[in-house]
């Protein structure tokens, strides 16, 4: 929920009360915007990731598209506006300023990077199109965005699912002083102290605040992966987790538990999941790799719904 539109509650129930007109019309307006990188190098995904990841992001944005949302962007790798720096940070300006909710979904890598004040605090970035050490390339900050973000009020930003490495451990999320933010969830979504702010299980106990983080603890499992039950991967699962999420009246916990289902078999819930309860998953940059763990975190939550 926009803070802005919040402060200007009270004047409109005024309004709504005086005045006989129907506000039945009056309908939220909702954007969703799929980015991801297209660097996939043969140890870090590999060319079938590449692709499944370019195929689930535009099936996504047609689910979106079907929700009725009033816009939805596939600006994974070089679609349309392409995932690059200053599209992220421009739509986290523009989005934050004319649309109601906006609903984010990023797939690649993460890394660390420098604080341009060097305030002391831990800054990330996600990679763009082309990926890292790119000629041309460069990283997207979280800082830039929460520039951006800042200037227009935050605050619609309500539902950010990175799908990437380490995001959603709580010593990642970051916070906010002023006009300088740090860590992905904190700036993008413009909360301070996010690891506080939010519930640290929005599955298992949502805090029922309408705003929702997802990301990893550690190493994010491939869209590739075998869940290990029929022929279903990961991909899919995010797949049907977005269906069902986008059905009228379905939580963001419901679609867990309906793509924990259908991937991982029946009465499988999302917390019967090695996404809830933790994976093993090789870190592909050591060498020779090792087995390290990880798992999905859901901040927040988990009662949104989306549609
Ligand atoms: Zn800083």
């Amino acid at each position: 929920m926009k803070k802005r539109k919040m402060m200007f509650c009270c004047l409109f129930l005024l309004i709504a009360m005086l005045s006989t007109a129907a506000v039945n019309n009056v309908s939220a307006t909702k954007v969703f915007i799929s980015y991801g990188t297209t660097q996939y190098l043969t140890d870090m995904g590999g060319s079938g990731e590449l692709s499944v990841s370019g195929d689930v992001s535009s099936y996504i944005k047609n689910l979106f598209d079907s929700a009725g949302y009033t816009n939805f962007f596939d600006f994974w790798g070089t679609r349309d506006q392409q995932t690059q720096p200053n599209t992220v940070y421009n739509y986290a300006e523009w989005a934050t300023r004319f649309r109601d909710t906006t609903v984010i979904l990023y797939k690649g890598h993460s890394l660390p990077v420098t604080c341009p004040i060097s305030c002391g605090n831990d800054h990330y970035g996600v990679y763009d199109c082309e990926g890292y050490n790119i000629t041309g390339g460069e990283t997207i900050k979280d800082y830039e965005i929460y520039n951006k973000i800042y200037d227009e009020g935050y605050g619609s930003h309500d539902f950010v699912f990175l799908w990437t490495c380490g995001a959603g451990d709580p010593s990642r999320l970051g916070s906010t002083s002023g006009s300088h933010g740090w860590g992905m969830c904190a700036s993008w979504m413009g909360i301070n102290n996010a690891a506080t702010s939010l519930s640290d299980d929005g599955y298992d106990d949502p805090d029922g605040n309408d705003r929702c983080f997802i990301g990893f603890d550690y190493l994010s499992i491939w869209y590739t992966n075998s869940t290990n039950y029929s022929n279903w991967n990961y991909g899919h699962f995010i797949y049907y987790f977005y269906m069902h999420a986008l059905q009228q009246y379905w939580t963001i916990n419901m679609a867990l538990d309906a793509a924990s289902e259908l991937t991982h078999g029946d009465d499988v819930l999302y917390e019967d999941t090695p996404l809830y309860g933790g994976y093993s998953i090789w870190d592909p940059r050591e060498t020779p790799p090792v087995s390290v763990d990880s798992a999905m975190h859901v901040w927040g939550d988990g009662n949104l719904t989306i549609r």
